[in-house]
């Protein structure tokens, strides 16, 4: 594979589509590269977003040549000698990771910022698409730590971790706040006051929450007409219950049958008083916004 990000293509029926209005069962393929120079045939690559050690990227959706194809010689879009190598994201290549021994992991599942981080770049990208001399994208081949790119991953992480409790702080997970522990990013109900604490430290945390989903409530004007779900609370002798709590943003409340328990991905952070949908001194919360179902896993 050799190529640049291309934000058009045309489609089966000859039309020209811009990524970002791309839909796969209407563009349907082959898609083709849209310089007439060139019959390439394209793919489309979903947005997603790179995370090394203090540092995000935000790729915004893209088309990129086909396996086993190559710009004609006159394509504006040719180049040779480039590669762009996706990585896996499967959760066999977590189990054999694991099973490797390679504790690190980096946390590559979009939330919140990075949806938004990703659309303001999708609207730039658009508005100056790449050339092929000043945004191309090549990662070396060789050793790299796993990516986890959907909460099937991270749930392969999480069950390794219950499974082989010995383990747990060797396991690393670089998230967008930071490099934790397996034990610092994963929280169930009884341990709700352990992130407590933590975020009353470090403000915001991006983290893993187990919870049982106990309350969908219905959309009130006391809170903006917003949509709010509340998990079972930890009890805490001779102190408030503290509930997990989430906002729902662009999401269908579906996503958390009653009494089900799911692992919602989010930054979490611990609401203050005005902003509580709890009782303000009886109870207390820790709160994250979830906008895309890739944040959710029903477990
Ligand atoms: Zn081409």
């Amino acid at each position: 594979m050799s190529g640049i990000r291309i934000t058009q293509a045309i489609d089966y029926n000859q039309t020209l589509i811009d990524v970002i209005t791309f839909n796969p069962s209407v563009n349907r393929s082959p898609l083709t590269c849209p310089d007439q120079n060139c019959s390439a045939h394209l793919v489309y690559v979903k947005n997603y977003i790179r995370r090394s050690y203090g540092k995000t990227q935000h790729i915004p959706a893209f088309f990129r040549l086909e396996k086993g194809y190559l710009h004609d010689e006159f394509c504006q879009y040719g180049t040779s000698g480039l590669e762009i190598i996706h990585a896996g994201d499967s959760s066999h290549d977590i189990r054999r990771a694991l099973a490797r021994g390679n504790n690190i992991f980096r946390l590559h599942i979009l939330d919140a910022d990075d949806i938004t981080q990703i659309r303001k770049k999708a609207v730039a990208m658009q508005a100056n698409p790449p050339s092929d001399t000043t945004d191309r994208i090549y990662v070396r081949k060789g050793r790299k730590d796993p990516y986890v790119k959907n909460m099937l991953s991270l749930r392969e992480i999480y069950d390794y971790g219950k499974a082989n409790p010995h383990q747990k702080n060797t396991i690393k997970i670089v998230t967008g706040t930071s490099t934790v522990t397996w034990s610092d990013f994963f929280y169930e109900t009884s341990q709700l006051d352990q992130l407590l604490t933590y975020l009353q430290m470090v403000k915001t945390a991006q983290v893993a929450v187990i919870m049982k989903v106990s309350v969908v409530r219905m959309p009130v004007a006391k809170f903006g007409n917003r949509q709010f779900i509340e998990g079972l609370p930890k009890k805490r002798n001779g102190k408030s219950d503290l509930y997990p709590t989430i906002q729902l943003g662009n999401v269908t409340p579906n996503l958390f049958p009653l009494g089900r328990n799911v692992m919602v991905l989010g930054k979490f952070t611990v609401p203050s008083l005005s902003k509580m949908i709890m009782h303000p001194i009886l109870e207390s919360e820790v709160r994250t916004i979830v906008f895309s179902e890739e944040q959710i896993l029903e477990l």
